[in-house]
């Protein structure tokens, strides 16, 4: 037997003594770790006596929860007859109007038989029934925040080749398909809706992990299903100099980097700017002249060897299959030579968003980043309307020094001057993160989101929290009718028995003031470290006298002495979205969330109408270097939140914003008209991810 490596045939005897051309200080055992089997050694991390606390914790709190939950159980139906979560068991939107009843449909003859034909392709184990909900398939049914529909299947292949495949067969039976990552997203774009009339099948990429990297580390292949987690941790044992592209607030769920692209996901890095590249394989739908479907793969990859020019027509291979050669290789720990870009104009292409840095720093009215955005290969921004098979990522030069700073302002308007003066001074020396949060934020954080965020310290970012995490989705998904909110009402409930999340110094600031930003600085080997601290004590320095001498508070500040320190500050920032639903279901209230770019000249909080219902609480938190805000209102009972929020995204839009930021349009934002021909374009017979972004769900758009 016999393997195509770098253009090269090696023998099975031979490839497993192939030196890799890696630098010489990256252990060779890299590629092992691309499994991500070694992710999580037991000598990182010592669970011996957490795990079991932990989990006792949990199980404790179940089982009261279920008697709590039982016989409360009425009292909540009454309840949630009439209000609305930040998590969509009732529809807010634009262009929502969700419902999970799942429709009652006549499947044609293909249709009926189209399982065992994924069972074919993928093996049993792999196809899993949709149609009716249960806590076995309910995390690909149900959206993290909002959506949930039913699907004749979901189907987890294991290859590049069995995905388009699979494509390839549920588009022949009529179906539509529903590309999903780790089910993440926030918008609805992520689950089957019933309000589409064909069925649906959910293909889930995760299976689809490895990664490996390419030009001396600089780059990285990941296969669709891999996760930004799982990445960051593989570059920063294989190149310890170098870091991977983005950190979400979601990286502890591990969300995946082919979902990113398909988004535009932004994060914390305003070095880095959000996901995108213009690398890549993917799949469209079309239908021929003979009304056939077509599945076309489009490869933009631009690696030597994979290029589609490597490949006779004819032969039988091409990059598909070979990429599927170099995974196996990967997974079952081959070393291999390192594979190259290519000098054609696909390696010569964009695989981050390059030129983020200067443009993040330009003080005009336009935004940083949004979802709506246009430009770039098809794969970028695409939500689904493309299947990703695989991606190109730049990595990043990781800094040999860092520093992490809470810093709390007495006034919105001196945190905005901190910015625009001190963090985006220059391109060179933006800091590596800067995140804002307000008072409301910290309140409703320490309030309801001690316990995920202690979790996330003690279990880290990896597999055993999204263990935890598809736990508490799927005690959601049971049959009683307490079963949505029981996990956030025990957390809240149980909240203030564990003391604060984060140390001392940080929390009474947290409690001092009204505006604060968390903010990461990085020594990236030509002093910007020092001249980023030099801009901070001379801003402190001059606002600090003013305030003494007219009797005003300062900006003050403490820094973190630890990594457990940095990794408290980096998981308090994390747990907000999840928090602020804890936080509505443990106070029986409502809540809505917006996510929103503001110019970059701008910042100031959009100033509610006078007809507007007053907030509870109003929880403002932002990428602060990007002006990417996401802000979570809460309101009493009674409230029309539909009618609040569709007020609210009016505002933003007046004041030059734009909406979605970087959660993507899903079914909740309706996307601008440029931004739907372009998806028309990608897919014209409308069987990827229909419905989204205000399109209409119809086959082929009808009206
Ligand atoms: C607690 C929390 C915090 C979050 N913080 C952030 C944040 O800071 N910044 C941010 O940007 N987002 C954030 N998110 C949102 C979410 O995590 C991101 O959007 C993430 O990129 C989604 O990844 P996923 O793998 O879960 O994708 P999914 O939810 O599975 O899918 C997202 C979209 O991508 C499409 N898609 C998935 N895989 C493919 C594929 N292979 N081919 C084509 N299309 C595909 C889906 O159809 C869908 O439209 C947060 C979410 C949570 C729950």
């Amino acid at each position: 037997m016999s393997v195509l490596v770098s253009n090269r045939v090696l023998s099975a005897g031979r490839r497993r003594h192939t030196l890799m051309s890696v630098r010489r200080s990256v252990p060779a055992l890299y590629l092992k770790s691309a499994l991500g089997t070694s992710t999580f050694s037991p000598k990182e991390k010592d669970y011996s006596i957490r795990l079991p606390t932990a989990f006792a914790l949990v199980a404790g709190s179940l089982l009261g929860g279920y008697c709590l939950g039982t016989s409360h159980s009425n009292q909540w139906n009454e309840l949630n007859k009439n209000r609305e979560l930040p998590k969509g068991e009732r529809g807010c939107c634009s262009c929502d109007g969700a419902s999970a009843a799942a429709p009652r449909r006549e499947f044609t003859e293909a249709q009926r038989v189209l399982p065992e034909k994924l069972a074919k392709i993928v093996g049993k184990q792999h196809v899993h029934d949709g149609l009716v909900q249960s806590s076995k398939n309910i995390q690909f049914l149900k959206g993290a925040r909002l959506g949930e529909g039913s699907a004749l299947a979901i189907v987890q292949p294991g290859t590049l080749q069995e995905a388009v495949k699979c494509l390839q067969e549920v588009v022949d039976a009529g179906c539509v398909v529903l590309p999903q990552g780790s089910n993440t997203g926030l918008t609805g774009g992520s689950v089957p809706r019933n309000q589409v009339d064909r069925p649906a099948v959910v293909i889930s990429m995760k299976r689809l992990d490895t990664h490996f990297p390419i030009d001396d580390g600089n780059r990285v292949v990941c296969l669709a299903g891999c996760g930004i987690g799982k990445l960051a941790t593989s570059i920063q044992k294989w190149f310890p100099d170098r870091e991977s592209h983005s950190i979400l607030g979601s990286t502890f769920l591990n969300p995946t980097t082919a979902a990113g692209v398909a988004f535009g996901s932004g994060g914390v890095y305003v070095r880095k700017g959000p996901a995108r590249t213009d690398r890549a394989l993917y799949c469209k739908v079309s239908k021929n002249k003979w009304g056939e479907n077509v599945v076309t793969v489009v490869n933009t990859l631009g690696i030597e060897g994979l290029e589609d020019t490597d490949f006779q027509e004819g032969s039988g291979e091409n990059a598909v299959a070979r990429l599927d050669v170099y995974a196996k290789d990967v997974k079952q720990g081959y070393r291999r030579v390192m594979a190259k870009s290519s000098k054609s104009l696909h390696g010569l292409a964009k695989s981050s968003d390059v030129d983020y840095q200067n443009r993040v720093c330009e003080c005009t009215n336009e935004v940083s980043r949004f979802n709506a955005d246009t430009v770039g290969e098809d794969c970028n921004r695409s939500e689904g309307k493309v299947l990703i098979l695989a991606t190109v990522h730049d990595t990043f030069p990781a800094p040999s020094k860092k520093r992490m700073f809470w810093i709390s302002f007495p006034d919105i308007e001196t945190c905005l001057a901190f910015r625009r003066e001190v963090c985006l001074n220059s391109p060179e020396d933006l800091p590596i993160s800067c995140e804002y949060m307000d008072r409301d934020s910290i309140d409703i954080i320490d309030r309801s989101g001690r316990i995920l965020t202690y979790m996330i310290r003690i279990l880290g970012t990896g597999d055993m929290m999204g263990l935890m995490w598809g736990l508490k989705v799927a005690i959601e998904g049971l049959p009683f009718s307490f079963a949505p909110v029981i996990c956030d009402k025990l957390m809240h409930m149980f909240n203030n028995w564990v003391p604060s999340a984060i140390p001392n110094k940080f929390i009474q600031l947290g409690r001092e003031y009204d505006h604060h930003c968390v903010v990461a600085v990085g020594e990236f080997g030509d002093g910007n470290l020092d001249r980023f601290m030099d801009r901070f004590d001379a801003f402190v320095r001059k606002y600090n006298e003013k305030q003494i001498e007219s009797g005003g508070k300062v900006i003050s500040f403490a820094e973190t002495a630890s990594t457990s320190e940095v990794t408290a500050l980096n998981a308090f920032r994390f747990v907000a979205a999840p928090a602020f639903k804890t936080f509505c279901i443990g106070e029986d209230i409502q809540g809505v969330s917006v996510d929103y770019a503001l110019a970059k000249n701008g910042g100031l909080p959009p100033l509610l109408d006078k007809d507007a219902a007053t907030p509870l609480k109003r929880m403002r938190y932002s990428h602060f270097g990007c002006n990417v805000v996401h802000e979570d209102i809460a309101y009493a009972l009674g409230v029309d939140t539909h009618k609040e929020k569709m007020r609210f995204k009016h505002i933003v839009e007046d004041l030059g914003g734009k909406l979605p930021a970087e959660h993507g349009h899903g079914t909740e934002y309706h996307a601008p008209k440029e931004t739907q021909t372009r998806w028309m374009k990608m897919d014209p017979l409308n069987v990827m991810n229909p419905g989204i972004g205000g399109l209409p769900a119809t086959e082929k758009y009808a009206q």
